[in-house]
């Protein structure tokens, strides 16, 4: 079998091959660091782990970088209006982020690189463009002149006077053309800025992306992704002094997610159904959505769409994700009831457990596992189709879940039967984590048990009160002992007692 991926360079799917055999090189546009990040922030990094987990899987040595925008006029904004600095701001931000990120599981990403802390690789690339005539300075400025570039446009398929409008927002004093664009912004007063041999400014983001992906990752990336929002300008620019100062191409596969769209009631937003972004006001932090939700949800909630196509986040959704989810936790719960024990390596999966049972009567259950196997894997290949791999998922759980009641497993507990069923649910397991699914343990105070969680710490406080005011003490600090051994903090307020999970 072999992957193959869509390219939004060539508009086609195309049979996967790095650049360098063996090894991929995979660079994400990650956040500008203004605002605690919402749940489109999410998006792309889910989509980019199930993918780099899926690479590694096939045996490649797999590099994955996101950058951290932390130069960029939104943030400058930011620190005027909240009267505060830019770097307060971002670093703030960026632990959120990063903080986001670790709750949802998602620990495949091997950089987080700072623009802030790249000004030498970002001026020296600059520096190259200028020095071929790919971009002039002006006034303290550096433009990039789009038309030295024969190919430019051709990431986005745009027309010169579409780039033009998309460029509108750089326009500025000294510009040749009006779709040229800022490498290099000289400094406006109480603007963070950075020596430069044009003088003291900040880059623009574009060449930010250009000069700290090719640091980590080389001149030739093999996969660069983003939301389908940042194909023009950003990716387009990046591509055009990328490919310019370096005389050959940048990035062999150029993948686009679609855009988040938005209609739930959680955390008192209005039912809405509009493409998400920050000007609509209807955004769901990250922080609610994972604690609402819970990563696992979270995660087959986006893997469930394929990923070019827009992620419609509304109630409908949510309840038939976790559905959908709670289908494999039964499945999980069940068997690991029925072995006595929890899964774990002492299992073989059904590839290496199939040998024996095609001896056996359970040939074809064997035979159906290693299919479905198969088809979760075709799925992945085929664009990393991760909405085909789910429902092969289910397949999958259905004929474990029909082969358990056939043999009455649960009663009779045969040995060879319970043998059977522990390796097709390790391969089901295996195949779960490739989309990263069941890698976190939730949080107490995750999804449907919350409300339930609520309760129970309700009348273990009221417990612990009564035994106090009958001056049981023995009882009460029993309770708290035995809370704080699962993690559980609780605090004695003026107002009452809260709790709090590590
Ligand atoms: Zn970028």
């Amino acid at each position: 079998m072999s992957l193959r991926v869509y390219n939004t360079l060539t508009k086609q799917k195309e049979l996967f091959e790095p650049v360098k055999p063996g090894k991929v090189g995979i660079y994400l546009c990650g956040p500008t660091v203004y605002k605690p990040p919402h749940i489109g922030h999410l998006v792309g990094p889910v989509i980019f782990d199930a993918i780099k987990r899926y690479l590694v899987f096939k045996g490649y040595d797999v590099t994955w970088v996101v950058n951290i925008t932390d130069v960029d006029d939104k943030l400058i904004e930011a620190a005027a209006t909240e009267k505060t600095t830019v770097a307060e701001i971002a670093q703030r931000c960026t632990k959120e982020y990063l903080d986001a990120l670790a709750s949802l599981g998602v620990d495949t990403i091997d950089r987080f690189p700072k623009a802030s802390e790249h000004m030498e690789e970002i001026t020296t690339l600059i520096q190259k463009l200028v020095d071929q005539g790919f971009a002039y300075a002006t006034d303290g400025n550096v433009w990039f002149d789009v038309t030295k570039d024969e190919d430019y446009g051709k990431l986005s398929h745009r027309r010169p006077e579409e780039q033009e409008a998309g460029n509108r927002d750089l326009q500025g004093a000294g510009k040749r053309n009006p779709a040229d664009f800022a490498l290099w912004k000289a400094a406006k007063p109480n603007e963070p800025k950075w020596d430069s041999p044009w003088g003291p400014g900040r880059p623009g983001w574009h060449i930010e992306c250009s000069a700290m992906s090719m640091k980590y990752l080389g001149e030739r990336l093999d996969i660069h992704g983003g939301g389908m929002d940042l194909l023009f300008p950003h990716h387009e620019n990046e591509l055009a002094q990328s490919e310019c100062a370096t005389g050959h191409p940048f990035v062999k596969y150029w993948l686009h997610n679609g855009l988040t769209r938005i209609k739930t009631k959680l955390a008192g937003g209005e039912v809405k159904n509009e493409k998400m972004s920050k000007s609509l006001g209807n955004v769901i932090d990250a922080r609610t959505a994972i604690a609402e939700l819970g990563p696992d949800l979270l995660r087959y909630l986006i893997l469930s769409t394929h990923y070019r196509s827009p992620i419609d986040f509304s109630d409908e959704v949510v309840v038939a994700s976790r559905k959908g989810l709670s289908t494999f936790g039964r499945l999980l719960e069940r068997v690991e009831r029925t072995l006595g024990e929890p899964l774990s390596d002492k299992f073989q999966t059904m590839d290496l457990a199939a040998g024996n049972l095609f001896e056996t009567d359970h040939a074809d259950f064997a035979r159906a596992v290693l299919a479905h196997k198969m088809k979760f894997l075709e799925m992945m290949d085929d664009d990393f189709n991760t909405a085909g791999a789910i429902a092969s998922l289910h397949e999958l759980a259905g004929v474990v879940n029909s082969f358990m009641e056939s043999r009455r497993v649960e009663k009779e507990k045969q040995p060879d039967v319970l043998a059977a069923v522990a390796s097709a649910t390790q391969t089901f397991k295996s195949l779960c984590t490739i989309l990263g699914f069941f890698r976190v343990k939730p949080p107490l105070t995750d999804g449907r048990e919350k409300g339930l969680v609520d309760d129970l710490m309700k009348i273990f406080i009221a417990i612990r009160a009564e035994a106090r005011d009958t001056k049981n003490f023995t009882t009460a600090d029993s309770i708290r002992k035995h809370l704080t051994s699962i993690g559980i903090t609780l605090e004695d307020r003026p107002d009452g007692t809260i709790w709090r999970k590590d």
